[in-house]
């Protein structure tokens, strides 16, 4: 393993892009939609894949970054992922159970160590008395076949109490603090940790699987931070191979090590955010500079069209008054769907090839959305430039179509004094996801 992390972004192999044919009708009564471009997720995947050249595991947290966790899951494994990795144990069961039901080998059964692994990371705090009964989620957890991290000796005596009370010996993964002072153990704590799970192990209670830790700095290509990540980490496997454990894997990096920190890439990666086709930060490097294509795009109607007079308000506090005679369209989609109330007269909206933005504060449920001028200089009255019905894109792939001026999720973002992340995860539970690209093919069939 190399420190050497580069000054300068790699440009990624390009990778042809999968045609998606597949119909996505708007469901049911609903007026709109995420369509997520299951083609653009398979593609990101194989792209990042070949630029980290070791095995990577797709991060599905947060129902796959708001795409979806079922079919984004599938389509990762399709891809090449041997590994998908969430946050919450909660969230570990459920995708157990859709993995079990699209018949994805469990490792248990497929000792060749073909079958795709599921990595958890944040484990609800319990007791050993509550995690041996029979109820307890920490033996759930045992009986589906994941892989636990663990940070602390509290955690570690609940999890060898399920251990002991399901039969199952654990699968851990040792997580360290490394700089970051979120999750993982610290250095001082380490030694008798390593000496509890080196204890378990040859009671044959737990396997050590990995060591790992995740960077604070990573979309800084030029900071020391990284570096100094690395060597607390190599500092953490001299204390844990001293303890007589030998942990075969290794991994540090998500998608930001990965590609701007290859002496991070060890042996696994944990892709996120590239996988549904943003950069880790665009102003390192943009997504089209990646070879990166965004997945979600979030698209409703137009459902009411009207014309209001120049010093009109509009919406809630009258924030935005319209300076002319104006066209304003009505949007059913709102801060309860994951529009940022931040975004009050700044998101960007693509009606058409018309590119605009809401205007006036974003309610729960609707928006409104400037159409341009309702009269031409000599004050002639000029037609509506859109009509109830047309299609509304809030972000999406750029380009997508030569007709229509996508905004990105990153331009959300922007607007918003936020970060591409938070703009696709926070999309609402309300907001029905459609399914395109699935026809490019795969080892496992989507529901
Ligand atoms: C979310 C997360 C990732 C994925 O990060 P991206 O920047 O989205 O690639 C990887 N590892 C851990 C521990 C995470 O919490």
């Amino acid at each position: 393993m190399t420190a050497a992390a580069t000054t300068t972004p790699p440009t990624l192999p390009t990778v042809a892009p999968t045609t998606s044919t597949a119909r996505c009708p708007l469901p049911g009564a609903a007026t709109s939609r995420a369509v997520i471009d299951l083609g653009a997720i398979a593609h990101n995947g194989s792209l990042l894949a070949q630029a980290a050249g070791v095995p990577w595991m797709a991060v599905v947290k947060a129902d796959a970054y708001g795409h979806g966790l079922g079919p984004v899951a599938l389509t990762a494994l399709s891809a090449g992922a041997s590994w998908l990795g969430v946050a919450q144990l909660a969230e570990a069961l459920t995708l157990r159970s859709l993995l079990d039901e699209a018949g994805v080998p469990r490792p248990a059964g497929e000792p060749s160590g073909r079958a795709p692994r599921v990595l958890t990371w944040l484990l609800p705090v319990m007791d050993p008395a509550r995690a041996a009964a029979q109820d307890s989620p920490l033996r759930a957890a045992l009986a589906a076949d994941l892989d636990l991290s663990v940070s602390s000796l509290s955690q570690l005596d609940a999890l060898l109490a399920a251990v002991r009370a399901q039969g199952i010996p654990a699968r851990l993964h040792l997580k360290v603090d490394t700089g970051m002072s979120r999750g993982g153990a610290m250095e001082e704590d380490l030694p008798a940790l390593a000496a509890a799970l080196k204890r378990a192990v040859d009671e044959g209670t737990v396997d050590v699987v990995g060591l790992w830790s995740h960077l604070s700095r990573a979309d800084e290509p030029t900071s020391s931070s990284t570096e100094e990540h690395l060597g607390r980490y190599r500092g953490a496997e001299r204390i844990v191979r001293e303890a007589g454990l030998n942990p075969p894997i290794h991994h540090l990096a998500a998608t930001g090590g990965l590609l701007w920190h290859p002496g991070a890439r060890m042996d696994l990666v944990r892709v996120g955010i590239g996988l549904y086709g943003l950069s880790p930060d665009p102003r390192v490097a943009t997504s089209a500079e990646l070879g990166l294509r965004p997945a979600m795009r979030l698209e409703s109607a137009l459902v009411q069209v009207k014309r209001i007079d120049a010093g009109q308000a509009v919406s809630y506090g009258g924030t935005w008054s319209a300076p002319a005679d104006r066209w304003v369209g009505l949007v059913p989609l709102g801060y309860s769907d994951g529009v940022p109330r931040a975004a009050s007269s700044a998101g960007p909206v693509g009606v058409g090839g018309l590119r605009t933005s809401i205007v006036g504060r974003v309610c729960m449920d609707q928006v409104v959305i400037d159409l341009g001028p309702a009269r031409d200089e000599t004050g002639a009255p000029l037609p509506a430039p859109a009509a109830v019905g047309d299609t509304v894109v809030l972000w999406g792939a750029p380009g997508s179509s030569e007709q229509e001026a996508i905004p990105t999720a990153d331009e959300w973002a922007q607007a918003c004094g936020t970060i591409n992340y938070e703009i696709v995860t926070r999309l609402g539970a309300r907001i029905p996801r459609c399914y395109i690209g699935a026809d490019s093919g795969g080892d496992y069939a989507l529901p």
